[in-house]
């Protein structure tokens, strides 16, 4: 088991002093602080040591490694400790999200999704963690480095949200934000999607076959396993009925390790997945209701509440 934050690929990228301030470790040397610095999980009290960024050469690149704090010799975290080897989801929850917003703020307008989706997910038959020490290599990613700093990384749905809402309060930045996905890139406008928007989703999905995306959706039928299908559960949501054409049902295929729990009746939500047009056997919508699309969502990290 891994100790210290180091081994465990988990970077903690700020800490508190002794006073309480937050001290951000690629601006470290910008304000003074009261010594020791402490882990930035509310729940611990172990201290951290600043350690510098690098650049290292990794198969025959170089790459940088940013500024991060690392724990103390001698000390260790809290069992509860989000920082610990242990509840590594939640660390990068917690520390992810703090990036994006600060790079949105910074006007940022490029952002790397790595939040697992089921495909990754099984590819991932591999201990907890092996994800976030060796992302998936894409080519699109070494292109939009930038001076040296990577695009920041989107790890969680909260995070994909922040960069939802401000691409929706800010049409400028919403016309520039960009996404690196699947070694793709892909413009903010062509990643989400709100209901009313499923047209033009389902317009892609005829032309490209299954496309990524992030969609807004509100849980309109939480089904038990359907017999027909494999016995899987199903999540309708309610359907896309502005505009001209055949209402759009979004329905949501639930592996079967998937907590159904996840679902609230009502809620709006968003779901990232790969989204396709279902074979007519394989549907869950009648026909003569209307058309559908779908996804498989196989963890929760898939969705967030909106
Ligand atoms: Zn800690």
């Amino acid at each position: 088991m891994f100790k210290g934050g180091d081994l465990s690929g988990i970077k903690i990228t700020h800490a508190f002093d002794s006073n309480g301030v937050r001290v951000s470790s690629d601006n470290y040397d910008a304000l003074p602080k009261k010594f020791p610095l402490i882990c930035p999980d509310p729940k611990c009290n172990a201290y951290v040591d600043h350690v510098n960024g690098y650049k290292r050469e990794s198969y025959g690149k170089q790459q940088f490694i940013p500024a991060f704090f690392r724990l103390e010799k001698g000390h260790n975290h809290a069992n509860d400790c989000a920082f610990s080897a242990f509840g590594r989801e939640t660390i990068v929850a917690g520390d992810s999200d703090c990036e994006v917003k600060d790079a949105l703020a910074k006007g940022e307008l490029i952002f790397r999704v790595h939040v697992m989706d089921s495909e990754e997910r099984d590819k991932l038959k591999v201990k907890a963690g092996e994800f976030h020490i060796n992302p998936p290599n894409d080519t699109a990613e070494r292109k939009y480095r930038k001076k040296g700093r990577r695009a920041t990384y989107v790890r969680t749905m909260d995070s994909l949200l922040d960069i939802y809402h401000h691409g929706v309060s800010n049409p400028i930045d919403r016309s520039k934000i960009q996404l690196v996905i699947g070694g793709n890139l892909v413009k903010w406008i062509d990643f989400f999607y709100s209901t009313n928007h499923l047209g033009s989703l389902r317009t892609r999905l005829i032309n490209e076959g299954i496309v990524q995306v992030a969609v807004i959706l509100k849980v309109h039928i939480i089904g038990l396993p359907n017999a027909k299908l494999g016995r899987f559960q199903f999540i309708e949501c309610n359907p896309k009925t502005t505009g001209n054409g055949r209402k759009i049902y979004t329905t949501i295929k639930l592996a079967k390790n998937m907590p159904v729990s996840t679902f609230t009746l009502g809620s709006q939500i968003m779901v990232l997945g790969k989204f396709s047009i279902p074979d007519d056997a394989d549907r869950v919508t009648p026909i003569y209701l209307g058309n559908e699309v779908r996804t498989l969502v196989s963890h929760p990290l898939q969705v967030v509440e909106f």
